[in-house]
């Protein structure tokens, strides 16, 4: 069974948690509220499916891998979905395609009072959430499995998310469904801790005695590219800086 001894050997994609037959895995936050599995040794029959999954096992299946990855750069013709998105909008564009082929897209967005999360859409009202980098690392639980789902009821399935995030995702999935599946990483130099994001929050609203209603992590349209500000708008107060 899958035992975290090095935090570093990590990075909470829930894909052991998913595949585990028994449902003994739980995803459990350590003290940054970072998500670390949890094994119920009182459920688990030893079979090692999550030690297999795992992308930081070194038998991690790397045979899709090209040898030499044909690169591209690419921006969006259109320069207000450049403005609403934090580089070049390049998600915007795939998930258009995909969506308009009939397909689903999952990407990040927020749950409750700005927990950041994982998310399907099936619409581009409802993928337009996932636009723009939420800095914190987001919540799986559920997903893969749904992903699966999607997958085998025959559905093309942009998955978006960090480069840790997607290769939890193509393990767990396997080759025999990897056909429907388009998986999107951005460039990540990692993930700030949700408890850090959450009594942020929580600071900000106590500071200015209101409740935030609306958070931007880099406002381009109002600081443009080189600055890096999140702006937060309050219910009872303008946007602030
Ligand atoms: C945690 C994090 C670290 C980053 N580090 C770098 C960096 O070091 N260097 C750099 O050049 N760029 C970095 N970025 C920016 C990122 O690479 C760009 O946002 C990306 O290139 C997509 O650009 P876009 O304009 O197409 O879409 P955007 O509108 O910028 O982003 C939307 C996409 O980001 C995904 N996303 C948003 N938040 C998260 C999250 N918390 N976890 C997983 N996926 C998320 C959405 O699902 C969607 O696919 C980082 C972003 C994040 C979220
Ligand atoms: S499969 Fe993902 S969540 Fe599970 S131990 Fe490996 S990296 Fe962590
Ligand atoms: S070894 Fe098998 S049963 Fe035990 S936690 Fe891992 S996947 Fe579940």
């Amino acid at each position: 069974m899958i035992q975290i001894k090095d935090k570093s050997q990590c990075c909470g994609c829930t894909a052991c948690a998913s595949i585990c037959p028994h449902d003994a895995i739980t995803m459990q936050p350590d003290a940054l509220g970072f998500l670390y599995p949890a094994v119920d040794v009182g459920k688990c029959v030893d079979c090692g499916l999550c030690e297999k999954v795992c992308a930081f096992n070194e038998n991690y299946d790397t045979s899709l891998n090209m040898a030499q990855p044909d690169a591209y750069a690419a921006r969006h013709k259109d320069m207000r979905e450049v403005e609403t998105s934090r580089s070049g909008a390049a998600f915007i564009a795939i998930s258009d395609y995909v969506l308009e082929q009939g397909g689903v897209v999952y990407g990040v967005g927020y749950t409750d009072h700005f927990r950041v999360v994982h998310k399907r859409a099936i619409s581009k009202e409802e993928r337009d959430e996932f636009k723009g980098s939420k800095y914190v690392q987001s919540d799986l639980t559920g997903v893969f499995r749904q992903v699966k789902k999607d997958l085998k009821d025959g559905l093309t399935v942009l998955f978006s998310g960090t480069p840790c995030q997607t290769s939890g995702l193509n393990a767990y999935i396997g080759k025999k469904l990897r056909e429907n599946l388009i998986l999107v990483d951005i460039v990540c130099h990692g993930v700030p801790g949700p408890y850090v994001w959450r009594d942020y929050i929580a600071y900000l609203e106590k500071k200015q005695g209101s409740r935030i209603s609306w958070v931007n992590f880099r406002d381009k349209q109002e600081y443009g590219w080189a600055a890096h500000h999140e702006t937060f708008k309050f219910v009872n107060r303008g946007g602030v800086k």
